[in-house]
């Protein structure tokens, strides 16, 4: 009590002084205190930037109750399968943060699905589907990079021949010229809209809209059918357990190769 009282009676100049070098000290505190905090975000940003270069962007064609097509399989299990098997491969190798469009069983519409990677800024995206035909005959593996004249469209042609290629190696019976497509829906007077799915050699431009998962990508982005879920040997191969994991091991390798590709300043 005495301190305080002797303190209450201190000079007013003597009063002033000591509150502003308390202020000045609080100050110079709430600063380092910031510092610190930019050091640790930047340095965070550093590692991760450094340590897990790419991000992809990876998303599981349909779910929920969409189950897309219905075969031998259900084209959204192999979806799912894939994707969660390639997600663990990315995760596994240590370079790739992985983004996933949605969570498994859940359903949200492709819109959401994109818009998500619009934000998420991705080094590259995957959409992984399965084709169907009207009977059991169609069988294959195709791909649609983004088509001529829209965004990547060149880097996104050069990264499906990587994953084309890779499906080739591990056994896929390649569609049209080489396993390459470019798709557009096409409006007819109903206000409807028809598929239009072309083979690589057409590199016309069309103004036509592409698949909603590929559209305004900031980065290269291909839609993979990975075989027929109506045909049974499409569905041995990879539709099944086994054949899914096959799959992603196929897209995997294509995804690295085509970034060391870009690393070693080959093609683009
Ligand atoms: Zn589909």
């Amino acid at each position: 009590m005495k301190g305080k009282n002797w303190r209450e009676y201190q000079p007013p100049r003597k009063q002033k002084k000591r509150r502003r070098r308390r202020k000045v000290r609080l100050q110079a505190k709430l600063i380092l205190l910031l510092f610190l905090f930019v050091l640790g975000y930047v340095g965070f940003q550093l590692y991760f930037h450094y340590s897990k270069p790419y991000i992809i962007g990876l998303d599981a064609g349909h779910g929920g109750v969409d189950t897309g097509a219905v075969g031998v399989i259900r084209e959204v299990d192999l979806t799912e399968k894939t994707t969660a098997k390639l997600a663990e491969l990315l995760k596994a190798d240590g370079r790739f943060r992985v983004v996933l469009s949605r969570n498994e069983g859940d359903g949200k519409s492709i819109t959401d699905r994109n818009k998500l990677f619009q934000r998420a800024k991705p080094s590259l995206v995957l959409s992984i589907h399965a084709n169907s035909g009207e009977d059991a005959s169609a069988f294959g593996f195709e791909c649609y990079p983004s088509p001529p004249g829209k965004t990547n469209y060149e880097e996104s042609l050069v990264f499906a021949q990587y994953i084309a290629k890779e499906m080739e190696g591990a056994g896929a019976r390649l569609r049209g010229t080489d396993g390459i497509r470019f798709g557009y829906y096409v409006p007819d007077e109903e206000g409807n809209s028809d598929k239009l799915l072309l083979d690589s050699t057409d590199t016309k431009i069309y103004d036509y809209d592409t698949f909603g998962m590929l559209k305004n990508m900031t980065c290269p982005a291909v839609l993979v059918e990975q075989c027929f879920v109506t045909n049974q040997q499409d569905v041995n191969d990879f539709g099944s357990d086994e054949g899914c994991t096959k799959a992603a091991e196929a897209y995997y390798h294509g995804i690295c190769k085509y970034l060391e590709s870009l690393e070693h300043g080959g093609e683009k």
